[in-house]
């Protein structure tokens, strides 16, 4: 089983939010302050009580006039974690997978460990804490719905079709597909997260035109020396497991 994922057709997006708002509904989360800072966007960022924002950014089209591109910012549920490599390194399993869908799940026992180690090891800058009390959270793929065989609530919501979830092999064929379909109007157009999330954008213009953080960027966080002893130790064993099975075998 491949799990479940999300594809997310940036180019059908029409920013009307209505999933933002699923989001907080069916997380049960507060209203966030906010202000007017010169955007449609609101609110400004992402934070411990809002799991997904749709940025708006204004910018220069291919044609040379302005235009909107929106992005549904949110946890790549990567297959990798970087967030939980992180993490791990503190106390283990303070963030886990679920096994039926492969979301990437943030616990309470979080409180209390680095918060500024886990936030810069993510590429796409996605954990966030509540002031004062140490919590961490972000997008749960809303996994209760989930493994009830409902759709996530912002997929549910999403009018235009921005917003697709199943299991992720099919995900990843949408994506392709829809990729060759705009390629010749949209040369620049792109997929990122076939190989290592699931959450799949198509994106049909420059990554960075959309969010800073569309891509990945190189993780910032503690991916040193002892991270990387770690990993390696842990292949050592891997390796060492499988020769002693094809030894014995
Ligand atoms: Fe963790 Fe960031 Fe990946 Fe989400 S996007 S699973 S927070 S590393
Ligand atoms: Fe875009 Fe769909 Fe979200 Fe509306 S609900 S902002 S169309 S992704």
């Amino acid at each position: 089983m491949s799990g479940k994922a999300f594809f997310i057709d940036t180019t059908l997006c029409t920013g009307c939010r209505g999933c933002q708002i699923a989001c907080k509904q069916w997380n049960q989360l507060p209203a966030t302050k906010s202000h007017n800072y010169g955007s449609y966007q609101n609110p400004e960022d992402l934070s411990f009580d809002t799991f997904k924002v749709v940025r708006f950014n204004e910018e220069m089209g291919p044609d040379n006039k302005p235009r909107w591109y929106f992005f549904q910012d949110q946890c790549r549920h990567c297959l990798e974690p970087a967030c939980k490599d992180a993490a791990d390194l503190q106390l283990e399993d303070t963030i886990v997978r679920e096994p039926y869908s492969g979301a990437v799940l943030f616990t309470d026992r979080l409180k209390g460990l680095k918060f500024k180690d886990i936030r810069d090891a993510c590429p796409y800058d996605v954990p966030r804490e509540q002031e004062g009390s140490g919590y961490m959270a972000k997008c749960t793929m809303c996994v209760d719905r989930v493994v009830n065989g409902m759709l996530p609530a912002c997929v549910k919501t999403c009018p235009t079709g921005t917003m697709n979830f199943g299991d992720r092999d099919k995900m990843v064929e949408m994506a392709r597909n829809r990729l060759a379909e705009i390629r010749s109007s949209h040369p620049k157009a792109t997929v990122s997260g076939v190989n290592s999330n699931r959450a799949i954008f198509l994106m049909a213009d420059d990554s960075i035109k959309y969010h800073k953080f569309a891509d990945a960027r190189p993780s910032l966080g503690p991916m040193n020396r002892q991270l990387a002893l770690k990993k390696i130790g842990k292949s050592l064993k891997e390796l060492a497991r499988d020769w002693s099975f094809l030894n014995t075998a």
